[in-house]
This record gives C-alpha cells, sequence and structure tokens, in this order.
C-alpha cells in the first residue's frame, strides 16, 4: 500500500494533536513548537497523556527518548507504559515529567573527557519542534520522542542540540536583516535541508562472506571487476524488479514516519542509489535523515539484501556521498534565497547570497571539517566528489551580476547613469538560468544553495550547524553596519562591493576535478585541507571558539570534547580496518593461496611421474608468479601488525591520527595491492572473498 492515507500515520503530527488535544493544551504546544517558548510542565502533563493513548491504540507498548549521541548513529532505551497497581495488576501510564526528561546513563557514549565515569549522568529532553513517531516492525511498535542528549553539567554530548542552537543564531540575525529591509511581519527564519542520500545495495549472501563489509562497511580486499561504471549504463537506468520492490517496501516505511520520500533513482556505479525526500526544517531533516538510514538498512535486510552506506565500499568505482541542499525561508514562507522577480527582492536576495558567500570564504575550513570523516578521504578530490577545497559555484548570470556590483553597480541602464541596488539596476533572476555544474562542491541551485561533499554516512547536523552558524554570524556583521547607516542603500551597496572585492576568490565556475584548479587555488589562498586528521584542528581554532561561543552554538568545552571525539574515532576507525586486513589475510587468503600452490605443486610433480618431458611450464611459472606474490603478501601483513601495534603506543590524540593517515594507511594500501594480485591469479573455487564481479553485478 503507498498512497496518501499512509503519509505521517505513524507521526503524532499537527493534525493528530490538533484532534486529540484540548484547545488551549494545543495553543500552548504550537507556541512553543512555532516560537521556541518554554513549555508548562501542566502542558506536557496533556500532550503526554494524549501521545501516550494514541500511540497504545496503534499497538505501542514502550516508549522511548530518541536521541543523536556524537557515535552519528540514533540511540534508544526502551521502557514500557505499565505500571502496577495494588491489586497485582497493572496500567498503562506516561507522565509529562517522562516525557520531557529521561536520564540515561551517560557513560558510554563518546564524550571527548566532558564527563568523567563517577558523573555518568546524562539528560536527555524532549525536542517538541521535531514530532513523536511511532518505529513498527515484527517486535512490536514503540514510541520514540526525538530528545536533545546532554551531560549533567548542561555540555551538549549530541548532535541535535547544537543543530538547534545554530538554528536559533541564524534565526535572530537573518530577522534583523529582514528587519532592514522593511519586513515587519515575518517572526522567525527557519533553515530548511533536503538531504540527497546515496547508497549501495547488495545481496546478503555475498555480505555474509565478506568480514571488511561486515566490520568496517568497505571492501578492504577486492580486485576489480572486468566490468565497472565506464559503460555509463547505471546512471538514471530502469530499476530492475527486485529493487523496485525493495524501494516501495522502503517509501511505504518512510511515508508512514512522515518523511516526504520523493525522488529514487540508479546512481553512476553499478548497484547504486539514491533517495531524496522533499526539504524540511533543518532539525527535522536531520531527524529524518537518521529514520532514513536506518531504514534502508532495516527494509534491506527484508529483501535478502544488504545496505551499505560507507563512503567508498567498493575501490575504483565511485563512492556514495549526501548532498545537503540548504537554504532559509521566514516563517510565512519567503524562501530568502529565492532570487524573485523584482528588483527589491533582489536587494534583500542578493544580501543575503553575499552573505553566504563570504561566509563560505571566511569560514572554508570549518566547512571541510563538517564533511570530514574516514570514508569521505577516500572520495574527495579523487574525481567522483569534490576536491578537498571549497569553492561555490554560482553560474553565469549572478556571477555576472557579482562582477557588476564589485564595479560599482551597472552603469548601464535603462535610466543611464550607475544606479542604485534596490532600484532599478538589477534585471530580474530567472532560475535555472545557468547550466549545473556537477564538480562543485558548494553550488547555487536557483534558490538554495547545495553543499556536495557531505558524507553519505554521516549526520547532516555538523553541515548544517556550520552553515546556519557561519551565515548568523555575516549576518550580524552585516546587520551591525546597517543598522548604524546613514543611507541605508549607500552603505548597502557599498557592503556588498567591499564582499565581492574581497571574496570573490570563493567563486569558481570551472572545473574543481582539474588539477589546473588545486594550483590556481592556491594562488588563490584558498585551503586544501586533504584529509580528515588535518580537518579536525580546525575545530580548535581561536576563529572557530569565538565563533561558536560568540553565538551560543558550542562552547570552548564542547568543541575540545568534539575534537577529542573525531580524532578518536578516527584512530580506532582504521584501526578496526587494519584488524579486520590482517585477519582476512591471515586466516582466509593466505591459507587458500598456500591450498593452490600445494595443488600447483603437486600436479607438477604429477605430470613429471607420468614422463619426465612431459611440459609443466604453465603450472610451474604461475607457481612461481603466485609463491613470489605470497611470499610478498606475507611479508606485508606482518609490518602492517606491527605498524598498528606501533600506532597504539602513541599518547598524542592527533600525533596518533597523523601516523594512522600516513603510515598504517599506507601499509594497508600496500597489502591490498597484493592481496588483489592475488586474487587475479589464483583458481577462482578456491578465492575465499566474493569477487566485485558477484558483489556489484548479482542482485
Ligand atoms: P535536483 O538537484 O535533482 O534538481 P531538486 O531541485 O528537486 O533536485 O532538489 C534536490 C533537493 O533539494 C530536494 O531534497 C529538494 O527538496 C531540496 N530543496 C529544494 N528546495 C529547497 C530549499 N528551499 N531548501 C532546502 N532544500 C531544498
Ligand atoms: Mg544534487
Amino acid at each position: 500500500m503507498l498512497n496518501m492515507e499512509l503519509f505521517g500515520t505513524n507521526v503524532f503530527n499537527d493534525a493528530v494533536m490538533k484532534e486529540r488535544l484540548p484547545k488551549n493544551t494545543y495553543k500552548a504546544l504550537r507556541k512553543t513548537i512555532d516560537e521556541g517558548l518554554a513549555l508548562d510542565p501542566a502542558v506536557a502533563e496533556v500532550v503526554a497523556n494524549a501521545m501516550k493513548d494514541w500511540a497504545i491504540e496503534k499497538g505501542a507498548t514502550h516508549y522511548t527518548h530518541w536521541f543523536q549521541p556524537m557515535t552519528g548513529f540514533t540511540a534508544e532505551k526502551h521502557d514500557s507504559f505499565i505500571s502496577p497497581t495494588a491489586d497485582g495488576r497493572v496500567i498503562m501510564e506516561f507522565s509529562g515529567k517522562e516525557l520531557i526528561k529521561g536520564e540515561p546513563d551517560a557513560s558510554s557514549f563518546p564524550s571527548g573527557g566532558i564527563r568523567v565515569t563517577f558523573e555518568a549522568r546524562g539528560y536527555t529532553a524532549w525536542d517538541a519542534t521535531s514530532p513523536a513517531f511511532l518505529k513498527e516492525d515484527e517486535s512490536g511498535v514503540v514510541l520514540c520522542i526525538p530528545t536533545a542528549f546532554c551531560a549533567y553539567t548542561g555540555e551538549a554530548l549530541d548532535k541535535k542540540t547544537p543543530l538547534l542552537r545554530s538554528m536559533e543564531a541564524l534565526s535572530k540575525q537573518a530577522v534583523r536583516i529582514l528587519r532592514l529591509f522593511g519586513n515587519t511581519t515575518s517572526k522567525r527564519v527557519i533553515s530548511t535541508v533536503g538531504p540527497e542520500q546515496e547508497y549501495f545495495l547488495i545481496d546478503k549472501k555475498f555480505y555474509e562472506k565478506r568480514l571488511d563489509l561486515m566490520l568496517t562497511g568497505r571492501t578492504l580486499f577486492g580486485a576489480p571487476a572486468p566490468k565497472g561504471q565506464e559503460m555509463e549504463d547505471h546512471y538514471f537506468g530502469s530499476i530492475n524488479e527486485r529493487i523496485s520492490v525493495f524501494m516501495k517496501d522502503l517509501n511505504t516505511e518512510l511515508w508512514k514516519l512522515g518523511i516526504p520520500a520523493k525522488t529514487q533513482h540508479k546512481e553512476v556505479a553499478p548497484a547504486q542509489y539514491e533517495i531524496a525526500p522533499i526539504f524540511e526544517t533543518s532539525n527535522i531533516a536531520t531527524d529524518h535523515n537518521q529514520l532514513v538510514m536506518d531504514s534502508l538498512k532495516k527494509v534491506a535486510v527484508r529483501h535478502g539484501l544488504v545496505c551499505l552506506l560507507h563512503e567508498k565500499p567498493f575501490a575504483g568505482i565511485n563512492g556514495s556521498g549526501k548532498h545537503n541542499n540548504w537554504s532559509m525561508s521566514t516563517d510565512d514562507g519567503l524562501n530568502l534565497l529565492d532570487p524573485g522577480y523584482t528588483p527589491h527582492d533582489n536587494a534583500q536576495f542578493l544580501t543575503f547570497l553575499m552573505a553566504v558567500v563570504k561566509a563560505v570564504d571566511e569560514y572554508a575550513d570549518l566547512l571541510r571539517v563538517a564533511a570530514a570523516n574516514p570514508g569521505n578521504d577516500h572520495r574527495l578530490g579523487a574525481n567522483e566528489a569534490p576536491p578537498a577545497i571549497v569553492s561555490i559555484f554560482l553560474g553565469e548570470q549572478l556571477s555576472d551580476i557579482m562582477d557588476q556590483l564589485g564595479n560599482g553597480g551597472p552603469k548601464s541602464s535603462i535610466q543611464g547613469g550607475p544606479l542604485t541596488i534596490g532600484v532599478t539596476t538589477l534585471p530580474p533572476l530567472p532560475k535555472d538560468s545557468t547550466d549545473r555544474n556537477r564538480t562543485s562542491p558548494f553550488a547555487f541551485t536557483g534558490n538554495k544553495f547545495e553543499f556536495r561533499m557531505v558524507p553519505s554516512s554521516l549526520s547532516i547536523s555538523g553541515p548544517n550547524v556550520v552553515l546556519n552558524t557561519i551565515v548568523a554570524e555575516i549576518l550580524s556583521q552585516i546587520a551591525d553596519r546597517l543598522e548604524q547607516a546613514v543611507d541605508f542603500t549607500t552603505e548597502l551597496q557599498a557592503l556588498l562591493k567591499e564582499i565581492v572585492t574581497q571574496h570573490k576568490r570563493i567563486v569558481f565556475d570551472g572545473n574543481n576535478y582539474s588539477e589546473e584548479w588545486v594550483q590556481e587555488a592556491e594562488r588563490r589562498g584558498l585551503p586544501n585541507i586533504r584529509s580528515t586528521v588535518e580537518a579536525i584542528p580546525v575545530l580548535i581554532s581561536d576563529k572557530a571558539i569565538t565563533l561558536y561561543e560568540k553565538h551560543g552554538v558550542l562552547s570552548r568545552t564542547e568543541l575540545h570534547s568534539r575534537y577529542e571525539i573525531f580524532l578518536e574515532q578516527y584512530a580506532k576507525h582504521i584501526n578496526i580496518e587494519a584488524q579486520t586486513m590482517i585477519q582476512i589475510g591471515k586466516r582466509q587468503i593466505l591459507p587458500a593461496v598456500v591450498k593452490y600452490t600445494t595443488e600447483l605443486a603437486q600436479s607438477i610433480q604429477m605430470i613429471k611421474a607420468v614422463a619426465s618431458s612431459m611440459p609443466a611450464s604453465a603450472q610451474e611459472e604461475t607457481l612461481k608468479e603466485v609463491s613470489w606474490a605470497l611470499a610478498s603478501f606475507k611479508e606485508k601483513l606482518g609490518v602492517l601488525e606491527r605498524l598498528t601495534a606501533e600506532a597504539k603506543s602513541i599518547t598524542d590524540a592527533y600525533e596518533q591520527g597523523v601516523f594512522y593517515r600516513d603510515v598504517v594507511f599506507t601499509a594497508m594500501n600496500a597489502l591490498r595491492a597484493d592481496g588483489d594480485r592475488l586474487e587475479a591469479l589464483v583458481d577462482a573455487a578456491c578465492w575465499p572473498l566474493p569477487t566485485y564481479s558477484e558483489m556489484l553485478f548479482i542482485l
């Protein structure tokens, strides 16, 4: 069943609230949601009761505070609604207190040194702006309440808290700008996000034979299939029935959760697909993207498939990313990045547009770190995804207008003479006036920006925290100046001209994959931060701390905590990959190849025994080649083992990260090269791992 009625059936959404809550309660709750006002405990009590009744009617027995710790996954701890009565029976209860606050033990979640184990207490707090929903599967139905997660001492231990704070910061500053342009009606500005999610699907039977996929999400060995993506026959290709049935099931699941799944298609690589929902507020879009990733995995298994969300599951073909489409909109529905058709709108639009340009240029390194994870290190700059250099694509028309702004406004116009912005100078800007540029990391696409560096498996919280905060900062600078201006129009024009002059270096409409761009970007002074480890220290730079503290998004302590967590996660990640390689190498590849060489040797002996003149050169040459390759493989296994032991002994987190990246990772690649060579030489029947051909083409 996939129809309109299905949409949102498992969501405690506005319609349900309106229907089930007393009018006053509904109004009070709406105020909390729409205006960010504190929630009255009495209101919470009524809401909790209605929520419980609704959930129980739909089969729920348990509830959970659903939160997003720094693992990047979601967490839940189920509590049943039951409460014992004096006569030995139970009733179903759920209080306002249980709705608004939870106290999970925080000691087993990453905290980056914020809490010591004896202060293990953590709090989850209801986020009324993201609707509660029901998770439903074979095991039953659970009411999930989206919550923020923080330490006993108040620091954020999760991905939601800073996102909510950054949305507040952006709203505050953007409203100041709107007021300057004479808008007196919009109360809030909301950042909107539509994430396009890429993923792979492979048959479960292959997955189960690949320890590397099971433990690390990517293939650590694997010779290329004779066919990859060179025929360009997968992108937008017709979807086979097994996958279509999966997608239908997935859409049902997502629609029930109120997730507006809209577009689905095959991606560039074999076995690769994409799903894109319609955009929502960045908070809900982030929650929903987590649910999309969960649902992809869950539904795949029902169809005998496994969904791989890793950025680079297979070497040699494209990996997966997530395009984070981002814009700002007023609470009364005005998209601030919509160029519009009137000059007046254009001036306001250009102000917001130029604020983004300046923000991205000044804080390119923060955007870079928001797109960093070990998986993405395989993609950025590898000619399949944008390079590690942040730049902006504006398209021909906007770039031209930007040039004109820099030159003091267009000189030739209907009325003649130099003109001022906001009056008649600027032409209406039709949407889609220019071609797309698929190589750009940050592209203006008609009425929104598309941040294309985001890793497929990552929570989109981080990238949107950065976008919201850096734009809030520049808007606050602009508002500071314009609020003091004697002549608004003159000051605005001067200000925009200044931004163009100072920040046009970030605009690049050419091919971001080319080597020339790398050199050109260097000449322009744009940072090229090549890896995750190099990117992470930006988090604790003075610049970042000043920015995040000024807007109340992350404190110095919280930033240091994130710095520690990310470095630690990086080191652990590479270590698990290395250990997995060692295990596959020793326990699967080595024994298989030994068996094969033994067969070859026996074959040679037996042939010679029949008649010494009988040729066995094919066997002899193969044996030689395989034996040498195996010797080299064994040696590299030893090297990797030694280096991982050495990495563990490094105490400084950053140094350890650098060692993993430069030394351990290099040794892994060398071992893989030998392993893949062996795969190409050895009898297919005795190779212990499913091959790329099988995994990518048997579906
Ligand atoms: P394409 O890039 O293929 O043209 P769309 O233009 O439909 O695709 O947009 C891709 C994503 O961008 C979708 O998730 C869409 O909902 C989202 N999007 C569209 N408008 C906005 C907006 N104003 N803010 C944030 N995301 C948006
Ligand atoms: Mg896109």
